[in-house]
C-alpha cells in the first residue's frame, strides 16, 4: 500500500493505464542558421496552437467539462500566443541559442518566477506555462505526446503528474487517477473533483510499484493506492465504493434544505469564491450566498488596475446570479503573500506583517475609492455586503467606513442606484480585533474570522512555512476562546458574526464553532453539502455543552478528542 494525498473524493478499482511522459533532451547546441531555426521554431508553435485547438474540441465535444474547464484551453492558446514569450525566445535564437533550449530557458525562468508567489492563482500560470512549453518542446524534437484518448477499457490512469490537458482529455474509461507529484491545489487535482474522478496525487514510489495492466485500488478518500489487491480487498473496497456513492447520493437530496440543527437553530451555509464564476458551484452546491468574495484576484488577473467599470462588471455578475442570497464582498487584500505585478511595493523584511489589505487601501485611497464606487454601482443588482481585510484599530475601520460614506454620498448626488441595505463590516483576522470585538461590534455591521490570518498572527506562525505548520492548530483553546470573544462581540452588540477561514469547512471544526454560536459558516464550495449534512445531524444545546467544555480545556489534542464522537465517518 502506498500513501498519497487524497485530492478527489471517491474510490476505484481497475486496471492501470501507463502515462508515461517522453523524456525531452535539451542540449547548448549553438545554432549558425538563426533564420532557418526562427521559422523551426515557429513551425512548431504553429503545430502547437493547432494541437491545443484540437484537444479544446474534443473536450468540447465530450461534454464533460463545464465552459469555465474549457477556458483552460483559452488560457493555453492566449500563453502559446503571448508575445512575451515568443519574443523572448525569439531573442534568444536570435543569439544563436537553438529553439529547445532557448524554449527551455525562457520556460524555466518564468514557472520560477509564478511558482515562487506563493499564490494559488499564479501557481496554475506556471502549471500552464509548463504544459505549453512541454508541448512546444515535443513538437520541435518530433515526439508526439502520449494521448489519453486512446484508453479502451476501464483504467485507473498512473503518471507522474498530469498536465491539465491530460485531465481534461481522461475519457468515461477513467475511473480515477494517482500521480507520483502534485498537491491538493494542482490543477489537475481542482479538474478531478470537478469532474467527480476520484484522484490521488503526491503519491511517491507509484511509478515504480505500477505497471501497465496490474490491477489497482484507489481510495482517494484515505489517499491510499494499493498494487495487485488480494481478492478480500477487492471485496472491501467494493463495498467503500458503493457506499461513497450512496453517501454522495444523499448529500443531493441537500441542496435545497435548509442548515438547521435537530433542536431547531439555524445557521447560514455559503460559499468562499475568487471569480464571478465560482458562484456557479456555490449554487450547484447548494451554497445559501457567498461569506468571502476575495477581489484580489480581479486585480491579479490584470495587467494595470482594473477600471471602475471593468470591477462594477464583475460584482454585478456575482449579486445578480447569487440574488436573493446576500454576497459579501472582500475589498481588495493584497501585500502579504498576493502581489501585482504592475504595483510594486517596497521589499519588507515581514511581508505578512507589512504593508498590506487596508493599511495599502487607506494609503492609496485612490485604488479604494474605485473599488468601493464600483461595488455601490453593483449593489443596485443584488443583496451586497462589504468588509474590510486585516482591521487591527477602531480608527482604521472608522477610516474605511468614511470613504465608504462619502463615495455612497457621490454617487447618490449623481443620480446613481445604489441599494440602502448594504452592511459594512470587518474582517476579524487580527488577535487585536478578536480581543476588541465587544467594541468593533458598536460600528461594524457584521464580523467574518479569517482564522487563516488569525491562527498564524496568533501562533506567530507563517502560514506558509512548512516546518511551523505544527502551530496550525484551529482547535487549540486559545484559538477558540478568540473565536468566542469575535462571536460574543458581534452578539452583544445585535449583529452577526461569520467564519471565511479554511477552519469554517473543516468537519472536525463545525461542533465547536456551532456551539460557540456561530452564524454564518463560508466555505469552497464542495465542502457546502457534507457541512450541512453535519450541522443538520447535531443538536444545538449539545454543542453549547462540548463547546464551554472546549474553552476549558489545555491542549488541541484534548479538544480533538472531545469533538471526535460527533463526526459523521
Ligand atoms: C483568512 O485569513 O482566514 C482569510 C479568509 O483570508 P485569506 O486567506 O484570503 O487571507
Ligand atoms: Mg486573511
Amino acid at each position: 500500500m502506498l500513501k498519497g494525498i487524497a485530492a478527489s473524493a471517491g474510490v476505484a478499482i481497475a486496471k492501470v493505464f501507463k502515462l508515461e511522459t517522453p523524456v525531452l533532451h535539451v542540449t547548448e547546441e549553438r545554432v549558425e542558421d538563426v533564420n532557418a531555426e526562427l521559422a523551426r521554431f515557429n513551425a512548431a508553435l504553429e503545430k502547437t496552437l493547432a494541437d491545443i485547438e484540437g484537444i479544446k474540441e474534443r473536450a468540447e465535444k465530450a461534454g464533460k467539462l463545464k465552459p469555465e474547464e474549457l477556458e483552460i484551453f483559452d488560457a493555453h492558446l492566449m500563453m502559446a500566443n503571448d508575445p512575451e514569450l515568443k519574443g523572448q525566445i525569439e531573442t534568444l535564437i536570435q543569439d544563436h541559442d537553438n529553439a529547445v533550449h532557448a524554449t527551455d530557458t525562457v520556460a524555466k525562468m518564468m514557472i520560477q518566477m509564478f511558482e515562487s508567489m506563493d499564490n494559488e492563482y499564479f501557481k496554475a500560470r506556471a502549471a500552464d506555462i509548463k504544459d505549453v512549453t512541454f508541448r512546444l518542446r515535443a513538437n520541435l524534437a518530433g515526439i508526439e505526446i502520449p494521448d489519453l484518448g486512446l484508453m479502451k477499457e476501464d483504467s485507473i490512469v498512473v503518471a507522474e503528474d498530469l498536465t491539465p490537458s491530460d485531465t481534461a482529455q481522461l475519457n468515461s474509461f477513467a475511473k480515477g487517477f494517482v500521480t507520483e507529484i502534485g498537491g491538493r491545489t494542482s490543477h489537475s487535482a481542482i479538474m478531478a473533483r470537478s469532474l467527480e474522478i476520484p484522484a490521488v496525487v503526491g503519491t511517491e514510489g507509484i511509478l515504480k510499484a505500477a505497471k501497465a495492466g496490474d490491477l489497482i485500488v484507489l481510495d482517494a478518500l484515505k489517499g491510499e493506492v494499493i498494487v495487485n489487491p488480494t481478492e478480500e480487498e477487492v471485496a472491501l473496497y467494493q463495498k467503500k465504493a458503493a457506499d461513497y456513492i450512496q453517501y454522495r447520493n444523499d448529500l443531493k437530496v441537500l441542496k435545497d434544505a435548509e442548515s438547521i440543527t435537530t433542536d431547531g437553530h439555524k445557521v447560514d451555509i455559503v460559499g468562499n469564491i475568487g471569480t464571478p464564476k465560482d458562484a456557479d458551484g456555490v449554487l450547484a452546491n447548494g451554497g445559501e450566498g457567498v461569506g468571502l468574495y476575495r477581489t484580489e484576484f480581479l486585480y491579479m488577473n490584470a495587467q494595470a488596475l482594473p477600471t471602475e467599470d471593468e470591477q462594477f462588471e464583475a460584482y454585478k455578475e456575482v449579486l445578480e446570479k447569487m440574488a436573493p442570497h446576500p454576497v459579501v464582498v472582500r475589498t481588495l487584500d493584497i501585500g502579504g503573500d498576493k502581489a501585482l505585478p504592475y504595483l510594486p511595493l517596497d521589499p519588507e523584511m515581514n511581508p505578512f506583517l507589512g504593508y498590506r489589505a487596508i493599511r495599502l487601501c487607506l494609503d492609496r485611497k485612490d485604488i479604494f475609492r474605485t473599488q468601493l464606487r464600483a461595488l455601490l454601482r453593483a449593489s443596485a443588482y443584488g443583496k451586497l455586503r462589504i468588509m474590510f481585510p486585516m482591521i487591527a484599530t477602531l480608527n482604521e475601520f472608522r477610516a474605511g467606513k468614511q470613504v465608504y460614506e462619502e463615495e455612497r454620498a457621490k454617487l447618490i448626488a449623481e443620480g446613481v442606484k445604489v441599494a440602502d441595505d448594504i452592511e459594512v463590516g470587518m474582517m476579524v483576522e487580527i488577535p487585536a480585533s478578536a480581543v476588541l470585538a465587544d467594541q468593533f461590534g458598536k460600528e461594524a455591521d457584521f464580523f467574518s474570522i479569517g482564522t487563516n490570518d488569525l491562527i498564524q498572527y496568533s501562533m506567530a506562525a507563517d502560514r506558509g512555512n512548512q516546518k511551523v505548520s505544527y502551530l496550525y492548530q484551529p482547535l487549540n483553546p486559545s484559538l477558540l476562546r478568540l473565536i468566542k470573544m469575535a462571536i460574543d462581540g458581534a452578539h452583544k452588540n445585535g449583529k452577526w458574526c461569520g467564519m471565511c477561514g479554511e477552519m469554517a469547512g473543516d468537519p472536525i471544526s463545525a461542533p465547536v464553532l456551532l456551539g460557540l454560536g456561530l452564524d454564518e459558516f463560508s466555505m469552497s464550495a464542495t465542502s457546502i453539502l457534507p457541512a450541512r449534512k453535519m450541522i443538520n445531524s447535531l443538536s444545538y444545546a449539545e454543542m453549547k455543552e462540548v463547546a464551554a467544555k472546549a474553552l476549558e480545556m489545555s491542549t488541541m489534542e484534548e479538544v480533538k478528542e472531545l469533538v471526535g464522537k460527533y463526526l459523521n465517518d
